[in-house]
């Protein structure tokens, strides 16, 4: 140590809530992990931080599946709140730090840990009078290109989705695959038929194939079938091995999704040579840095990359808005559409998605507030 001692004095972070949400979704939705249950509602947290300035942050704890939404605001209201108020909020590194030692590694811990970067990047942005992008790094782009995800329905219903989705302007678009083999070519079939050959479409298995000979079938099948641009998570989160051998199938590139939540993972990933695609979320990386500092590394690695989605709300949908307009690398269109899942809109002024572009918020900080009429709507009492 140098002996100098560098304080920061006159601000506190005053209160945090952590309130639980149940958002109703507008349709139910199926994947290869939720087949059996479809998920009709998202049951998430938002985070609201106060701090003696006047000013609040907002942060979203978003994670549909499993769904223990409401157990992480129970966590971060025992654990985490009391830890943090009384603290400096522009300490964000120690703040971070704290948090991390308090959850050691436990596995739900990058979800919470996002929630309240989130708020805390919002209310940085706020003090300082600078939307949130800045405090990223700057503006690379004026918005975020998107592709449009379709869950599990019969065909002719996910063919008709397809064409809507591109008929609103998103470019690419997701299928989620996985059931039985003849389902999904039936679906793939319909959609490509839909949409046209030219019209890449991204194939989402979420863990559902089981081996790596069973994988590589379905992959063949689903192939011949329609333009691939990847096959995203086609065998289980811990099987690196089994997806380095897709991989060196060459029957499309394969994405990570599910084996790929922090940058360690990352590193353990491109180390296996288990991936040629990234999906990164915001509240599997442990916030909007980390996230970010995935891309950074799969920059380094020349690795695709982009931004998936838990169908975040409002909250977390601005704060990857913010994400997605100043990473360097952006290369695909990301899945960040969350709030068009949704019934209502728990932000003002609404996501801006136009013509399958995401736009952020103007103003400092996320630039979002709380709609208040639909957090109390929307908010579970205990
Ligand atoms: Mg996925």
């Amino acid at each position: 140590m140098n002996g100098i001692s560098y304080r920061l004095s006159g601000m506190n972070i005053e209160a945090i809530d952590v309130c639980p949400v149940r958002g109703p979704r507008k349709e139910a939705v199926r994947s290869g992990t939720t087949g059996a249950t479809p998920v009709s509602v998202s049951e998430f947290g938002i985070v609201r931080l106060r701090v003696d300035d006047g000013r609040e942050g907002l942060g979203e704890i978003s994670i549909t599946y499993p769904r223990i939404g409401f157990t992480l605001c129970h966590a971060a209201r025992r654990l985490i709140v009391p830890r943090l108020v009384g603290r400096d909020p522009r300490r964000l590194p120690e703040l971070l730090s704290l948090i991390d030692a308090t959850l050691a590694g436990e596995l739900s811990a990058p979800y919470l840990r996002a929630a309240f970067e989130m708020a805390l990047l919002d209310w940085t942005g706020k003090h300082y009078g600078v939307p949130v992008w800045q405090l990223l790094g700057g503006r690379a782009r004026e918005r975020v290109p998107l592709a449009w995800g379709i869950y599990q329905k019969t065909p002719e219903e996910m063919a008709r989705d397809a064409g809507a989705g591109l008929a609103a302007g998103f470019h690419a678009i997701k299928l989620k695959v996985g059931r039985a083999l003849d389902d999904d070519v039936a679906a793939v079939r319909a959609v490509a038929a839909a949409v046209g050959r030219q019209t890449p479409l991204r194939l989402d298995a979420n863990e559902a194939w089981r081996s790596v000979p069973q994988a590589s079938q379905a992959m063949r099948a689903l192939a011949a079938e329609a333009a691939v641009e990847w096959f995203e998570q086609p065998l289980p989160r811990n099987n690196l091995s089994g997806l380095r051998l897709l991989r060196q199938q060459a029957i499309a590139p394969v994405m990570v999704d599910e084996s790929l939540q922090t940058l360690h993972d990352a590193y353990e990933i491109a180390r296996a040579e288990a991936a040629d695609v990234f999906n990164v979320y915001i509240c599997e990386a442990g916030g909007l840095l980390a996230a970010a500092q995935i891309f950074a590394l799969a920059a380094a690695l020349d690795i695709p990359c982009i931004l998936g989605s838990q169908a975040e709300m409002g909250v977390g949908t601005a704060a990857a808005a913010h994400l997605g307009v100043a990473v360097p690398n952006f290369t695909h269109a990301w899945e960040t559409f969350g709030p068009l899942r949704y019934t209502r809109e728990i932000v003002q002024p609404a996501t801006r998605i136009d013509n399958g572009f995401l736009y952020p918020a103007e103003g400092t900080g996320l630039g979002v507030t709380l709609n208040e009429e639909v957090l109390a709507e929307w908010t579970v009492e205990e």
